[in-house]
């Protein structure tokens, strides 16, 4: 992609209205705009890192065996209703009539509708354990709005549902999800915590919250200070194996949200507890029968006897990712994208864009990182070089290679590592190499 011609509005000063870094910096790198309080278009360089992210939480679905399906983000009140939660759900709850004077509402989470689709065909033990889930915007009418996309009223959200005929298939499929979403953060660079948590308006018994540390994390959260010492993620796990020990193994690590935190019954002592604030990113619940006793969704047994299924929900929050992602990684200068995430993998500047030497080389190159399936951001902007090195490092990519006219007599080009701020000076092929392999 040419940033001559990209659409990327970055701004050289901080906007007043957004009060913590990863806002800014969205608002700053041209990712976002604000259509109303809490709702955004996402500009080129924002959506691409939804997307990878959606893409990231959709194999890790996958991964476990659950199946993507897409339902509507405008629901019949009727079903709502049926649950009960139509007059539970309060405020929060956009209510929407039609033309014929139907209520319906924008969806904030699809338990109810999910449970529809499955009482609709479903009607046998034969059909589970099954799980599906969708990526899909939801709408939350949120008291205060805040903090760029981390509180919006509109937000993406990936949401499972699993089904099973019993309370141990239930944990079953509790736990594969629980494994699928460490796995998840972990691919996206971050450190996230299960911490038992408050199962609110979705209800159930058991419930785990994902956190992520960040000062400026909405939650607060306290856990055992040797907790990633002492949970390390093998990534070569055996999904379909017996995952209780693992999960009992992270669960005997104290980790919890003042919610579930009781300072008089915590088992550690002052040293051992670190008390700091975090972000949800994840929450995932077992219910048991609350929607299926509700909305009579059951199947026959082995032994023929009907049973309510036993429903556990899970989602992740996948647009608040984005701000949590660049909470958890940025410098003073601007984002610091984790390599799977980014938008895209290299940053190339050229430094003079009037030298046929220079020009030539950044095509090359361009070229060549195209071949080999390489995501390349051109700078072939007529601009100051300070002005255009800022504005890659305020974008954040991985890897950035700078093309100038002194660098190119002797040969060489520079390659900078964006984390590390590392930076050496190679010739082309050398270049090459170190993508190559
Ligand atoms: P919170 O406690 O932050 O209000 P919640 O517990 O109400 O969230 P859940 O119903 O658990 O939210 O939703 C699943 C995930 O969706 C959350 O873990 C979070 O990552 C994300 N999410 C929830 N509300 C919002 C929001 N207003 N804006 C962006 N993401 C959200
Ligand atoms: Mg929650």
């Amino acid at each position: 992609m040419r940033l001559s011609n990209y659409f990327i509005p970055t701004l050289k000063d901080n906007p007043k209205d957004a009060q913590i870094t990863s806002h800014r910096f969205m608002l700053r790198a041209g990712m976002i705009q604000q259509a109303s309080a809490g709702i955004y278009s996402w500009l080129p360089l924002g959506l691409r890192v939804l997307k990878k992210i959606e893409q990231i939480v959709r194999e890790e679905q996958n991964a476990v065996g659950a199946q993507e399906i897409l339902m509507p983000t405008i629901q019949s009140a009727d079903l709502w209703k049926e649950s009960g939660r139509y007059d539970d759900y309060g405020k929060e709850l956009l209510r929407l009539t039609d033309r014929h004077g139907r209520d319906m509402l924008y969806g904030p989470t699809n338990e109810e509708q999910i449970t529809e689709i499955f009482r609709t065909h479903l009607k046998s033990y034969r059909s589970l354990p099954l799980s599906l889930y969708h990526i899909q915007w939801k709408f939350r009418d949120e008291v205060r709005p805040r903090f760029g996309v981390m509180r919006g009223r509109e937000f993406l959200m990936k949401d499972a549902y699993s089904f099973d005929l019993n309370y141990e298939n239930a944990i079953k499929s509790y736990n594969k999800m629980f494994i699928a979403y460490l796995k998840t953060y972990a691919r996206m660079g971050l450190k996230a915590i299960p911490m038992a948590a408050d199962s609110g308006p979705i209800g159930g018994d058991m419930s785990h919250e994902f956190i992520i540390l960040a000062e400026t994390g909405e939650s607060e959260v306290y856990y055992q200070k040797n907790w990633f010492d002492i949970n390390t993620l093998d990534k070569d796990i055996d999904i379909n194996g017996d995952l209780q020990p693992l999960v009992d193994s992270y669960l005997s690590c104290y980790a919890a949200t003042d919610e579930k935190h009781d300072p008089e019954n915590c088992p550690l002592t002052e040293e051992e507890l670190i008390a700091t604030r975090g972000i949800e990113v994840g929450h995932i619940f077992y219910f048991g029968a609350k929607y299926s006793d509700a909305l009579n969704a059951s199947v026959a047994g082995y032994d023929g006897v009907e049973n309510h299924v036993h429903m556990g929900s899970y989602g992740v929050g996948v647009s608040r990712l984005v701000g949590a992602i660049i909470e958890a990684s940025h410098d003073e200068k601007g984002i610091v994208w984790p390599e799977a995430v980014a938008p895209f993998d290299i940053g190339l500047v050229n430094v003079k864009i009037d030298n046929a030497k220079c020009s030539e080389i950044c095509h090359e190159l361009y070229r060549r990182f195209h071949q080999i399936g390489l995501e390349v951001l051109y700078d072939d902007r007529d601009e100051r070089t300070g002005s255009k090195l800022a504005d890659m490092d305020l974008i954040g990519l991985p890897w950035q290679i700078i093309v100038g006219p002194r660098g190119l007599k002797s040969g060489v080009v520079e390659l900078k590592n964006r984390k590390t701020g590392s930076s050496e000076e190679l010739t082309i092929d050398e270049v090459l190499g170190k993508f190559i392999n």
